[in-house]
Order: structure tokens, then C-alpha cells, then sequence
């Protein structure tokens, strides 16, 4: 499906985003990679789209295309091994290896991705990491090609990858996880950690999730309490009073409102506390001219 100026905001947990100039949302691998071949040889910028909720998009939206993955969603498993789509939510990767009785996602149950976006981040909450779990990947390179990429290949740090820095775009990840456990100890773990997520995050509200990576032997949340942030807003956005590291989107805010705020956190945290805060978030596109 391709459309012309789609607008983005309905596309991101933040709900912002201005337009993009060709939105094509997938329906199978091989249209992935002519789209791609077609972008290179016309010297057309691409961007990739997984569930929206790691992505700032500025209010001037994005040029060129923008490739949907979430249509390329299919989950099998086989033995021990879990293969999902890039576009599947990595919550039901976590759901259908408890199905299973498999371990190893369980950290994942909780976490709003996309598999593309999570292997594209690392994304890891609780101690566990994308990194811990996958075996390989089916990714697609700026020239249309299919290839793959072992664990090593793809160099997974904190919320870090091959995928970011080679701008490739994952098709499939296959997670190797164990049979060490019963359905009732994954559900509990599951459930554990669903509880401890409600009960601390605004999750009433649009946002992206933690704003900031953790600065080492710190956390951001708690530097930005202790700099006296929660609740300040900018615009219709403001910092989370129910947990200092998300800013949510109480009233409309827009992609320029956030990123004033992030300015505003950061230069604060800095004068107060001597600590860089480095995004997590990714801000992409153009700001409204
Ligand atoms: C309430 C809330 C809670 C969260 N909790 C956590 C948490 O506990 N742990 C954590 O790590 N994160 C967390 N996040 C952030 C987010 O869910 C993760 O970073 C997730 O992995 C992003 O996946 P996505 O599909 O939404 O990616 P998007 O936001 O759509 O995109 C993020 C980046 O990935 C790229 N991308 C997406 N799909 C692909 C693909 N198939 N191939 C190549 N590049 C791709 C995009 O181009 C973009 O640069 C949270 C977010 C919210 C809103």
C-alpha cells in the first residue's frame, strides 16, 4: 500500500510527526528489496518504520519514503528456536515462546517494539537484553541484497547495532532460547514483571519510553527527580511525575515541544549534577519551515 504525504503522528507513541512524502507499508520481503534497490539507484533517502516507540518525528515529517514493516509479521517456532518477522510486536515473540514453554524472552513482554526495532536497539529491560537470546538475522542492505548476520556479525551494544551504524533493515531474527523451565515459572517472571512496569510507568499516556540511556553508575530518571524536572512542560509535553526518565504527551504536544524539553533536561541535569544525559529516543526528519 503506498500513500502521498501520509502523516506520521498515527504511526508514533508520541503521536507526532509530520508527513511523509511516499509511505509504503510491506507486504513481503521481495517488495522490501525493490523498494530498496529502486530508493539507491534514485538516489532517494529511505527511513524504516517499526512500531513507533523509540521514534521522535519532527513536525516537518520525513523525505523520501518510508518503508512500514508491521504488515511482515509472522512468529513460528521449531524445537527451541523462535523466528519472527521484523514487523511481529516482540511482545508476542515473548508470549508465544511462554506458549511454547520456552525461556528467554521474558524480558521482552513488556517492551512496545517491533523484533526489527528491538534488534535495531538492542532493546533489554530487567536485566535481559535482545542480545542474550538471538541466534541470527535476515537483513536487506542499502543495495537490495539479502544477507544474514550472525550474533557476532551484528555487534549488538547497549542500544547499539550493525543495523544503526550499516542503515540495513532486518526482515527476520531468530532467537535461540531454552527448555529449562515450566510454562508456570516463565508466566510468573511474566507477570512479575508486567506488574512492576504498570505500576511505574505512565503507560496512560503517549511517550517514548525512556528518554535517556542510563549514564554509567547513574540513572537518568533519578537525576532528573533529583534536578526537581518532574512535571515541568513545555509546550504539551512534560516530564512524567510518575517516573522522571519518560516524558509524555499530556496535550497535544508536538516533535519540536519534545525536543525542547530534552534540551531543557539535559542542560538542567548538566548544571546540576555535572552528568551528560545522551538520547536513547531517535529524533528523525525535518522541523516545520
Ligand atoms: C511505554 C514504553 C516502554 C518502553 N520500554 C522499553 C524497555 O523496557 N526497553 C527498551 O529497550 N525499550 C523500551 N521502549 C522503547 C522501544 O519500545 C524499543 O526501543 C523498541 O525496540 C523500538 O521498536 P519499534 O519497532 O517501536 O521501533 P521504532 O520506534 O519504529 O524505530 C526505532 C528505530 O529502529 C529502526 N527500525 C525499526 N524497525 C526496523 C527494521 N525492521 N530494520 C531496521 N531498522 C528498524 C527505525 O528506523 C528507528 O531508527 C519503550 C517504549 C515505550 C513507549
Amino acid at each position: 500500500m503506498v500513500k502521498i504525504d501520509e502523516p506520521l503522528n498515527k504511526y508514533t507513541y508520541t503521536k507526532t510527526g509530520g508527513p511523509a512524502d511516499i509511505y509504503i507499508s510491506v507486504g513481503n520481503i521481495e517488495d522490501t528489496a525493490k523498494v530498496i534497490k529502486y530508493a539507491k539507484e534514485n538516489n532517494v533517502p529511505v527511513t524504516y518504520l517499526g512500531n513507533g516507540s523509540n521514534i521522535i518525528i519532527r513536525d516537518g515529517g520525513i523525505r523520501g519514503i518510508v518503508v512500514n514493516l508491521l504488515k511482515l509479521n509472522d512468529i513460528t517456532v521449531t524445537d527451541d528456536r523462535l523466528v519472527a518477522q521484523s514487523g511481529a510486536a516482540i511482545i508476542d515473540a515473548s508470549e508465544m515462546a511462554l506458549q511454547h514453554q520456552l525461556s528467554g524472552l521474558e524480558f521482552a513482554c513488556g517492551i512496545p517494539g517491533s523484533v526489527g526495532g528491538a534488534v535495531y536497539m538492542n532493546a533489554g529491560a530487567y536485566g535481559g537484553e535482545v542480545k542474550d537470546c538471538l541466534s541470527h538475522v535476515t537483513a536487506i542492505n542499502e543495495f537490495g541484497d539479502i544477507i544474514t548476520l550472525s550474533l557476532e556479525e551484528l555487534q549488538l551494544g547497549y542500544r547499539t547495532s550493525r543495523v544503526q551504524t550499516e542503515h540495513l533493515v532486518v526482515i527476520s531474527a531468530e532467537f535461540s532460547l531454552k527448555k529449562d523451565k515450566p510454562y508456570d515459572d516463565i508466566k510468573a517472571i511474566m507477570d512479575d514483571l508486567t506488574e512492576r512496569r504498570e505500576s511505574k510507568q505512565p503507560l496512560e499516556y503517549p511517550s517514548c519510553g525512556s528518554v535517556f540511556q542510563r549514564p554509567p553508575g547513574n540513572f537518568a530518571g533519578k537525576l532528573i527527580q533529583d534536578s526537581g524536572l518532574q512535571g515541568h512542560r513545555i509546550g504539551g509535553v512534560e516530564v512524567s511525575k510518575k517516573h522522571a526518565g519518560f516524558m509524555v504527551n499530556v496535550d497535544n504536544g508536538s516533535a519540536s515541544d519534545y525536543e525542547a524539553l530534552i534540551d531543557f533536561v539535559q542542560a538542567k541535569v548538566k548544571e546540576l549534577h555535572g552528568v551528560t544525559l545522551h538520547r536513547e529516543v531517535r529524533i528523525i526528519g525535518e522541523k516545520l519551515k
